[in-house]
């Protein structure tokens, strides 16, 4: 799949390049280095170096390709997503909150959780939208685009097997991608997915806490990110006591304020239909 932005992104790379060969050209041929082109060229190699930079850090780049992470919209709904699961007991906790609510949600599960718990994420699935959140949860920002695609395909079959179903979206474990990821996900034919709002649930903090967190954060078209489970361990290891006792709470608050709930596919149509 050939990405829209292809050329812009090596149209930054060539002006970071060329900018610093300009500048240092230019000083070694004898030009001051105060002097106004050395400056200017050295600054746009560095604007487009740092541009570079930041879009492989950023956890919502564009210039390598594009992570969908709210829709552009200003009807109040919101996607509830859930990440590093199936596990037990939370996730089916979770399950029970949601079915009361009739609310419809999405979880990104993590391959080695799904080989341990293959009922649960057959449960997920038959009632929720289910992405792919890697093999073994780990940081890809810096990985060769072999090992991205051995994480995501391995995730990929985990995730087959246990529900018959193949993830379509793509949520990197600790929020950076890189453009290798984002290249590596689009070959096979996923959609990177990163969010709008999150409650750094990971942490622990109270469930009052994550809930002002999510409430406060939270708008039209936004994204939730919480966590049922724990990278790829198992309770009691894993404890998502509090995220499980926040979420609730946090749907009711947000039916009293007039919020649907999609699933992200829906979120995704939607941006792309406004
Ligand atoms: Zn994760």
């Amino acid at each position: 799949m050939r990405h829209p932005r292809t050329h812009a992104w090596k149209a930054v790379a060539a002006t970071a390049v060329c900018g610093a060969a300009l500048a240092g050209l230019g000083t070694v041929r004898g030009r001051p280095l105060r002097s106004a082109p050395t400056l200017a060229a050295a600054g746009a190699g560095m604007a487009a170096g740092g541009l570079m930079a930041h879009e492989w850090l950023t956890p919502r780049p564009w210039l390598y390709g594009t992570v969908f992470w709210h829709a552009r919209t200003s009807e109040r709904v919101v996607a509830l997503t859930f990440d590093d699961g199936p596990c037990h007991p939370y996730t089916g906790h979770l399950l029970e909150i949601l079915d009361r609510a009739g609310v419809r949600a999405t979880f990104f599960q993590v391959g080695n959780n799904v080989r341990r718990e293959p009922t649960l994420s057959a449960e997920v699935a038959s009632q929720h939208e289910v992405g792919n959140h890697t093999f073994t949860h780990p940081h890809l920002v810096w990985s060769r685009p072999g090992t991205v695609r051995e994480e995501l395909l391995r995730g990929q079959e985990a995730i087959h097997d246990a529900t018959g179903t193949l993830p379509h979206l793509f949520r990197v474990p600790h929020g950076r991608y890189g453009p290798q990821v984002i290249s590596v996900a689009g070959e096979l034919g996923m959609r990177c997915v990163g969010w709008s709002v999150m409650a750094w649930d990971w942490a622990r903090p109270p469930a009052g806490v994550i809930q002002r967190r999510i409430l406060h954060g939270v708008g039209p078209g936004g994204v939730t990110l919480l966590h049922d489970g724990q990278d790829t361990d198992a309770f009691p290891k894993a404890d998502r006591s509090h995220t499980v006792a926040a979420v609730s709470d946090i749907i009711s608050s947000l039916k009293a304020s007039g919020y649907g709930f999609l699933t992200l596919p829906e979120l995704v149509d939607l941006d792309a239909a406004g």
